[in-house]
């Protein structure tokens, strides 16, 4: 199968168009027409095998969630999924795995309305290179350095989640057959958090998206906003799932440095707390206060109301 037979078959077949795509795949270029008053946001995350994902991920699944992936990063900026491109590199062309590849990917792409433009294609060992493109009102973007001494600290979802899915699919945990299924679904069917990074828009002082786990992610923020922070490790939202298969450590230890939970941590001054409640409930997303943002240059832990420094997890790294 030739390269332009293999886009034909398998990546112009999308459902449903977008009005804002004068020209998608085919020519040299996509063409597409920006909205007025907006800003484009544009994120490109690459996946490659046995670095980002084992080879026995199933092909629906990785479609997935190589968009999902990109996709969290718009929701952490507050934009709206647009358009994107899909730069693929293969072994060999594998009909079987193509289809269901494509059906993961379309499945991301319709429920979060974004159009597939462009790519590329090219030979070589397994890896996927997706740039999405996005719009957000321009001034209104949610930024990794704005969080200010006293802002309250939020995620969103349940946290430790993907990474105990991970240890399932891997075979180095056990868990009760009634866990397992939502376990392996959070690993590989991650849920980016785009109706929330919306709401927040106008009510959060910073955002990122959790890929490499809370501990390690909040650092960003909060060397970019010059600030530091108290976390309570007692409010952490943790899932009946995660909670009913490992023991109260080591929860924690899943909830505080588990990566690829793609939930969005955020700030919120004290004067937005009140709208913040409001509009994230109607987003139907839960989410959970977990700290305050204070001045200092120490992330600290807290845990029964004591200073807290979890076991197992090299600590001293992250403060
Ligand atoms: P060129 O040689 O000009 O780069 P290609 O033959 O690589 O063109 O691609 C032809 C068309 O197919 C272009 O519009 C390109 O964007 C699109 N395309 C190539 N690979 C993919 C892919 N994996 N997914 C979506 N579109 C693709
Ligand atoms: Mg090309």
């Amino acid at each position: 199968m030739k390269e332009f037979q293999l886009i034909e078959k398998f990546f112009t077949k999308q459902a449903s168009s977008r009005r804002d795509v004068e020209l998608g795949i085919g020519d040299d270029c996509a063409l597409v027409i920006p909205a007025v008053n907006k800003s484009i946001a544009i994120s490109c995350d690459t996946l490659v095998e046995n670095v980002h994902f084992y080879p026995d991920i199933p092909p629906k699944a990785l479609g997935y969630k190589s968009l999902a992936v990109n996709l969290s990063d718009l929701a952490s900026m507050g934009a709206e999924p647009a358009w994107m491109t899909l730069a693929l590199t293969l072994p060999d062309v594998d009909e079987e795995w193509l289809t269901s590849y494509s059906e993961g990917l379309f499945e991301a792409a319709e429920y979060y309305n974004i159009a597939l433009v462009g790519g590329d294609t090219t030979r070589g060992p397994r890896s996927i290179t997706i740039t999405v493109n996005g719009q957000v009102p321009t001034g209104k973007a949610l930024t990794r350095n704005g969080a200010r001494n006293g802002d309250w600290i939020y995620v969103t979802g349940t946290l430790g989640d993907s990474a105990l899915g991970l240890d399932v699919i891997r075979g180095s945990r056990q868990v009760a057959p009634e866990h397992q299924g939502y376990l392996v679904n959070r690993h590989y069917y991650p849920s980016p958090r785009l109706l929330a990074g919306q709401a927040l828009r106008n009510l959060a002082s910073s955002a990122i998206d959790l890929s490499d786990g809370l501990l390690s992610d909040i650092q960003h923020v909060l060397k970019l906003s010059g600030m530091s922070a108290v976390i309570d490790v007692d409010l952490l939202p943790l899932s009946d799932a995660l909670k009913s298969s490992v023991n109260d450590e080591e929860a924690l230890s899943y909830a505080l440095t588990g990566g690829e939970d793609y939930e969005l941590l955020f700030s919120v001054p004290e004067a937005q707390k009140g709208a913040l409640e409001i509009a994230l409930a109607n987003t139907g997303v839960s989410f959970a206060q977990i700290g305050q943002v204070s001045t200092g240059d120490k992330l600290r832990l807290i845990r029964n109301g004591q200073p807290y420094t979890p076991t197992n997890i090299g600590f001293e790294h992250f403060s």
